[in-house]
Protein backbone atom coordinates (compact mmCIF):
# COMPACT_ATOMS: atom_id res chain seq x y z
CA UNK A 1 0.00 0.00 0.00
CA UNK A 2 0.99 3.00 -1.13
CA UNK A 3 0.34 5.48 1.74
CA UNK A 4 2.36 3.39 3.83
CA UNK A 5 6.13 4.09 1.96
CA UNK A 6 6.30 6.84 4.98
CA UNK A 7 6.13 4.50 8.29
CA UNK A 8 8.56 1.88 6.33
CA UNK A 9 10.83 4.60 5.92
CA UNK A 10 10.73 5.34 9.34
CA UNK A 11 10.80 1.59 10.42
CA UNK A 12 14.21 1.31 8.21
CA UNK A 13 15.82 4.51 10.60
CA UNK A 14 14.30 2.98 13.95
CA UNK A 15 15.63 -0.64 13.02
CA UNK A 16 19.14 1.01 11.98
CA UNK A 17 18.82 2.95 15.66
CA UNK A 18 18.22 0.28 17.07
CA UNK A 19 20.75 -2.40 15.91
CA UNK A 20 23.60 0.11 16.25
CA UNK A 21 22.51 -0.10 20.07
CA UNK A 22 21.95 -3.45 20.18
CA UNK A 23 25.44 -4.06 18.47
CA UNK A 24 27.39 -1.89 20.69
CA UNK A 25 25.63 -3.03 24.02
CA UNK A 26 25.68 -6.82 23.02
CA UNK A 27 27.23 -7.58 26.63
CA UNK A 28 24.47 -5.79 28.20
CA UNK A 29 21.57 -6.65 26.66
CA UNK A 30 19.87 -10.67 27.71
CA UNK A 31 17.04 -10.00 25.03
CA UNK A 32 16.80 -13.32 22.77
CA UNK A 33 14.62 -15.51 20.73
CA UNK A 34 11.78 -16.71 22.90
CA UNK A 35 11.73 -14.35 25.66
CA UNK A 36 8.32 -12.67 25.42
CA UNK A 37 8.55 -10.80 28.48
CA UNK A 38 7.80 -7.30 26.70
CA UNK A 39 5.26 -8.59 24.31
CA UNK A 40 1.77 -7.17 26.01
CA UNK A 41 -0.77 -6.13 24.21
CA UNK A 42 -0.59 -2.47 22.72
CA UNK A 43 -2.73 -0.10 20.92
CA UNK A 44 -1.67 1.34 17.98
CA UNK A 45 -1.74 4.61 15.50
CA UNK A 46 -4.24 3.72 13.20
CA UNK A 47 -0.42 3.79 10.36
CA UNK A 48 0.96 0.94 12.35
CA UNK A 49 -2.48 -0.57 12.31
CA UNK A 50 -3.16 -0.71 8.97
CA UNK A 51 0.79 -2.01 8.12
CA UNK A 52 -0.12 -4.58 10.50
CA UNK A 53 -3.19 -5.68 8.89
CA UNK A 54 -1.08 -6.10 5.81
CA UNK A 55 1.18 -8.04 7.20
CA UNK A 56 -1.22 -10.40 8.46
CA UNK A 57 -2.23 -11.40 5.48
CA UNK A 58 0.64 -12.98 4.41
CA UNK A 59 0.17 -15.35 6.87
CA UNK A 60 -1.71 -18.89 5.90
CA UNK A 61 -5.55 -19.15 6.48
CA UNK A 62 -5.41 -21.37 9.53
CA UNK A 63 -2.52 -19.23 11.42
CA UNK A 64 -4.35 -16.68 10.73
CA UNK A 65 -7.83 -17.83 11.81
CA UNK A 66 -6.11 -18.89 15.02
CA UNK A 67 -4.85 -15.44 16.00
CA UNK A 68 -7.76 -13.97 15.39
CA UNK A 69 -9.65 -15.66 17.64
CA UNK A 70 -6.75 -14.99 20.35
CA UNK A 71 -7.67 -10.98 19.53
CA UNK A 72 -11.25 -10.99 19.79
CA UNK A 73 -10.58 -12.52 22.98
CA UNK A 74 -7.58 -10.01 24.04
CA UNK A 75 -7.59 -8.30 27.54
CA UNK A 76 -6.01 -4.63 27.57
CA UNK A 77 -3.01 -5.41 29.85
CA UNK A 78 -2.93 -8.92 28.69
CA UNK A 79 -0.48 -11.07 26.01
CA UNK A 80 -0.15 -9.86 22.77
CA UNK A 81 -2.47 -11.83 20.75
CA UNK A 82 0.80 -12.11 17.92
CA UNK A 83 2.82 -13.85 20.41
CA UNK A 84 3.11 -18.02 19.36
CA UNK A 85 5.31 -20.13 21.76
CA UNK A 86 7.15 -16.96 23.16
CA UNK A 87 7.76 -15.59 18.89
CA UNK A 88 6.16 -12.90 17.18
CA UNK A 89 4.10 -14.33 14.37
CA UNK A 90 4.97 -11.00 12.68
CA UNK A 91 8.14 -10.26 13.72
CA UNK A 92 9.59 -8.48 10.69
CA UNK A 93 6.82 -6.19 10.50
CA UNK A 94 5.95 -5.66 14.56
CA UNK A 95 5.19 -2.06 15.26
CA UNK A 96 7.93 0.48 16.58
CA UNK A 97 7.49 0.03 20.22
CA UNK A 98 8.36 -3.28 19.74
CA UNK A 99 11.53 -2.76 17.86
CA UNK A 100 12.61 -0.89 21.03
CA UNK A 101 11.86 -3.63 23.37
CA UNK A 102 14.74 -4.04 25.87
CA UNK A 103 16.95 -1.21 24.96
CA UNK A 104 17.20 1.45 27.49
CA UNK A 105 14.38 4.59 27.07
CA UNK A 106 14.20 7.85 27.99
CA UNK A 107 10.06 8.33 28.62
CA UNK A 108 9.06 11.49 29.38
CA UNK A 109 5.75 12.10 31.52
CA UNK A 110 3.84 14.98 34.03
CA UNK A 111 7.04 15.63 36.15
CA UNK A 112 9.61 14.93 33.83
CA UNK A 113 11.91 11.84 32.47
CA UNK A 114 13.10 8.98 33.34
CA UNK A 115 14.91 6.32 32.42
CA UNK A 116 13.49 2.45 31.70
CA UNK A 117 15.07 -0.72 30.32
CA UNK A 118 14.24 -4.31 30.96
CA UNK A 119 15.61 -5.68 34.32
CA UNK A 120 17.66 -8.10 32.33
CA UNK A 121 19.66 -6.24 30.26
CA UNK A 122 22.51 -3.53 32.02
CA UNK A 123 22.41 -5.38 34.84
CA UNK A 124 26.48 -4.98 35.49
CA UNK A 125 26.37 -1.51 33.59
CA UNK A 126 27.40 1.47 35.82
CA UNK A 127 26.55 4.26 34.10
CA UNK A 128 24.59 4.39 30.51
CA UNK A 129 26.04 6.77 27.64
CA UNK A 130 23.49 8.68 26.09
CA UNK A 131 23.97 7.27 22.36
CA UNK A 132 22.36 3.83 23.97
CA UNK A 133 19.47 5.65 24.67
CA UNK A 134 16.01 5.74 22.59
CA UNK A 135 14.39 8.83 23.56
CA UNK A 136 10.91 7.71 22.90
CA UNK A 137 8.79 11.38 22.83
CA UNK A 138 11.33 12.00 20.02
CA UNK A 139 10.64 8.42 18.26
CA UNK A 140 6.61 9.26 18.92
CA UNK A 141 6.64 12.74 17.57
CA UNK A 142 8.22 11.08 14.21
CA UNK A 143 5.78 8.75 14.13
CA UNK A 144 2.30 10.58 15.07
CA UNK A 145 3.75 13.23 12.00
CA UNK A 146 3.31 9.95 9.75
CA UNK A 147 0.28 8.85 10.91
CA UNK A 148 -1.24 12.49 10.56
CA UNK A 149 -0.13 12.12 6.97
CA UNK A 150 -1.81 8.86 6.75
CA UNK A 151 -4.60 8.90 8.01
CA UNK A 152 -5.12 12.69 6.03
CA UNK A 153 -4.44 11.15 2.68
CA UNK A 154 -5.55 7.49 2.91
CA UNK A 155 -7.79 6.54 6.04
CA UNK A 156 -9.60 9.63 7.15
CA UNK A 157 -13.09 8.05 6.25
CA UNK A 158 -12.66 4.80 7.93
CA UNK A 159 -11.35 5.91 11.55
CA UNK A 160 -13.43 8.72 12.55
CA UNK A 161 -13.25 9.76 15.75
CA UNK A 162 -10.53 7.30 16.74
CA UNK A 163 -7.16 8.37 17.33
CA UNK A 164 -5.57 4.52 17.96
CA UNK A 165 -6.91 1.03 18.13
CA UNK A 166 -5.72 -1.84 19.99
CA UNK A 167 -3.35 -4.49 17.97
CA UNK A 168 -6.35 -6.78 18.36
CA UNK A 169 -8.54 -4.62 16.62
CA UNK A 170 -5.76 -3.83 13.78
CA UNK A 171 -5.56 -8.14 12.81
CA UNK A 172 -9.53 -7.69 12.76
CA UNK A 173 -9.63 -5.04 9.98
S1 LIG B 1 3.67 -7.40 17.91
FE1 LIG B 1 5.14 -9.06 18.18
S2 LIG B 1 6.94 -8.10 19.20
FE2 LIG B 1 5.16 -6.70 19.44
S3 LIG B 1 4.22 -7.21 21.43
FE3 LIG B 1 3.16 -8.44 19.82
S4 LIG B 1 4.25 -10.42 19.78
FE4 LIG B 1 5.59 -8.93 20.83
Amino acid sequence: MEGLNNYRTLLAKIDEMTTGISAAHAADIACRKGCDRCCRHLSLFPVEGVALAVAFRSLSADRALFIRAKARSATADGPCPLLENGECALYAHRPIICRTHGLPVLVTEEGGQRLDFCPLNFTNAESLSGDAVVDLEKLNTLLAAVNKLFVTECWERKIVGKERLSLAEALLL
